[in-house]
């Protein structure tokens, strides 16, 4: 018997090959299967008769075969299967092209049901390449007609093909664990699993679509404010170590930058300086747009604790970024003589045999060990840290803060996440319902507007002229390339050839470095340290130096083939000029093959300068059909639309909070329970 479990292999018509195929998209059982949800539809209406279709729209035809044969075009070196189809009606000629086992399926006498184009072609009416299901009493075309499901697929799969394995396994969609509670169900009139599972494949109508949509949204909006809520439960009776606010030396540290402090650097930090001398678990958000000044907020934090004589982590998400951190806080802590270390993978597998290495420490002394993931992994021999604070990692959910308990007294550190991703306040306290926010907006007062401008490769060469006029007055320059290695396939630029082209054909006397993630640790470090310290005029990287890396001096940044980038990375490379008091340039380089869609995008880096306006844009851009896309890769990811949509969060959080009341133990509800502590 064929269950909700069964292994796909199973199913009729699957094939070794196909299997595998599905198994790419993580489709193994029939669950999966079900599971596996259309992005958008196709329209493709109800069924007319063949004198009422007109030439050039889209046609739906229920037909009989009366003839079918193949051709052969010499010319062309094409096979064209042709057939005339007739109904009460009248009757039609229909072409495909190089599809000759199609006779094979089609016979005279067949009933089919046909989409396609109505077109003339030399005086003649012809339905050319539809889309075809045979029409027999008994089934129900799911290919030709209404709304017609389109999957993600890899190219190998046919969209046919998914559809009718979904149709043959949809009967058991009703078998499928509804952890909704039924509470919940009704008070918010939602579908049932099954139901919804059904007709988000096959709708009868929009309003089909619509309602199962609202069910799948609300799902994981509702999860999401389970988790947060309850986390936020077992912390308010949760301990953390008391890190003492040093009001005198903090002041003295603050005074001793080169800068001075903007209003909501001194906010952020204050706020956070505050909840950490407490023995109530800090768990903030800091909020602010690239290049804002988040690093120095979160040193007078690592400063408070590391004077109390206390361990404060700070996890960056690239090596590269860990070492940048650990290269300017030792250089801003230095009259303090605070131990600071560095621990990365690739500094304990290099380690310190290396005739030029950094000094990285000792992390068992250490009161501020600045590293990357690696730091909080099983494996990793730190243990009670007093303050965690996470930078860029785009991730500030429950599950990152419950990971963080790792202290044997049973005391909870503190937590601070920083983060460049722009979501506003009211979005963030819903969705994130267990953070506090700090949000910095300003840009320090030295900075001036970078330009941003869209060109193209006959441009190439002023563009250049204008890097070498900027290096000559001493600036730096990135360039980012999409590959690290040359590709002759796509015709994308690379790291290597790029770096090759300028060191030897462009500007042979200027110094140029090429850098990529492949590369080892130490020498990604040294690297970066080079071009810190000038040494460097052009570093052409990819994507690498993405979040967080801190040059002031750079001041031009060019980004090849930049359509191949989205807006939030597009804004996240430009952020990485523009740090300082020096004017800076951001060039797009574009392929002029690009469609138009790329260059709409690229046409709002140059609009938008702030990271919440282009998150707007990029938003309008894709259209809700796109953005729908995030859910059907297994309920987890954000569903951006639902994260605009404020009354769902808000619907989600009101039961949320109502279940946690009534059962915090989810006693009435154990499927909730499996579902919300489901490792993610
Ligand atoms: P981000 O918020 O993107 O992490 P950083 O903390 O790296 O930004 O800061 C960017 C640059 O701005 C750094 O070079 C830093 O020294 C400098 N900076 C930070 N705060 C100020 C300030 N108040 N005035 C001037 N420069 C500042
Ligand atoms: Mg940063």
């Amino acid at each position: 018997m064929i269950n909700l479990n069964t292994p796909i292999s199973e199913l009729l018509g699957i094939g070794k090959v196909i299997n595998k195929r599905l198994s790419k998209l993580d489709i193994n059982t029939i669950t999966d299967l079900l599971k596996y949800l259309p992005w958008r539809y196709e329209n493709l209406g109800q069924t007319q008769p063949i004198d009422s279709i007109k030439i050039g729209q889209l046609a739906n035809i229920v037909a009989t075969i009366e003839l079918i044969q193949n051709k052969r075009s010499f010319r062309r070196k094409l096979s064209i299967t042709e057939a005339l189809v007739s109904d009460d009606s009248g009757s039609l000629k229909v072409v495909w092209f190089n599809q000759p086992f199609l006779i094979r399926n089609l016979k005279p006498g067949d009933q089919v049901s046909l989409a396609g184009k109505l077109e003339e072609k030399s005086g003649q009416l012809v339905l050319s390449s539809p889309i075809y299901e045979k029409a027999t009493s008994s089934n129900e075309q799911i290919h030709t007609k209404g709304l017609v499901p389109i999957y993600h697929l890899t190219s190998s799969l046919a969209q046919k093909q998914l559809r009718s394995l979904i149709k043959q396994v949809l009967p058991l969609a009703k078998n499928l664990e509804d952890w909704l509670p039924k509470e919940v169900k009704k008070n918010l009139s939602l579908l049932d699993i099954g139901d919804a599972i059904t007709k988000i494949h096959f709708p009868k109508n929009k309003q089909d679509i619509e309602q199962a949509r609202k069910r799948f949204a609300f799902e994981e909006m509702f999860i999401r404010q389970l988790k947060s809520q309850d986390l936020k439960q077992q912390l308010k009776s949760a301990q953390a170590p008391v890190i003492s606010f040093l009001e005198i030396k903090t002041k003295e540290f603050v005074n001793s930058l080169p800068f001075t402090l903007t209003n909501q650097q001194k906010q952020s930090a204050w706020d956070i300086l505050q909840d950490i001398d407490s023995d109530q678990p800090m768990t903030r958000l800091l909020e602010g747009d690239v290049g804002s000044g988040k690093t120095v907020v979160a040193v007078l934090a690592l400063l408070n604790t590391a004077l109390n004589n206390k361990l404060a982590l700070l996890m960056a998400p690239t090596e590269i970024l860990a070492q940048q951190h650990f290269q300017t806080i030792t250089k801003l802590l230095k009259k303090w003589g605070i131990k600071i270390s560095l621990y990365t993978r690739s500094y304990k597998e290099a380690n310190y045999n290396l005739p030029d290495k950094p000094k990285t420490g000792d992390y068992t002394k250490a009161n501020i060990i600045i590293g990357t993931h690696a730091l909080i992994q099983k494996k990793s021999p730190i243990d009670s840290p007093d303050l965690v604070i996470v930078d860029e990692q785009h991730r500030f959910g429950v599950g990152q803060r419950q990971r963080l308990a790792l202290r044997q007294d049973n005391l909870i550190p503190h937590f601070l996440s920083m983060t460049a991703t722009p979501i506003p306040r009211s979005l963030a306290l819903a969705i994130y319902g267990h953070l506090d926010l700090s949000i910095i907006k300003e840009l320090p007062a030295n900075r001036q507007p970078i330009t941003t401008k869209i060109t193209d490769y006959q441009e190439q060469p002023k563009i250049y002229e204008f890097v070498r006029q900027k290096i000559k007055e001493g600036r730096q320059v990135f360039v980012i390339c999409p590959l690290i290695d040359p590709s002759d396939k796509l015709g994308v630029k690379s790291v290597k050839e790029e770096h090759q082209k300028l060191d030897k054909e462009i500007f042979p006397n200027l110094k140029i470095v090429g850098l990529h993630g492949k590369m080892k640790g130490p020498e990604k470090e040294q690297i970066m340290t080079d071009f810190l310290n000038k040494k460097t005029d052009i570093l052409v990287s990819t994507s690498v130096v993405e979040v967080g890396v801190d040059i002031p001096n750079a001041a031009i940044i060019v980004i090849e083939d930049a359509q191949r980038f989205g807006l939030a990375q597009l804004h996240q490379f430009r952020g990485r000029v523009g740090r300082s008091k020096h004017k800076s340039y951001c060039f797009l380089m574009l392929d002029e093959n690009a469609n138009q869609k790329s260059k709409d995008r690229l046409q709002a880096m140059v609009k938008f300068s702030s990271g919440f306006d282009l998150a707007q844009e990029d938003l309008k851009l894709r259209g809700s059909g796109e953005i729908y896309g995030t859910i059907q890769s297994g309920f987890n990811e954000i569903n951006i639309a639902s994260l605009l949509d404020q009354k769902l969060i808000e619907q989600a959080q009101e039961e949320a909070k109502r279940i946690i009341k009534k059962d915090s133990e989810f006693i009435q509800n154990p499927l909730l329970k499996q579902v919300l502590f489901r490792p993610d």
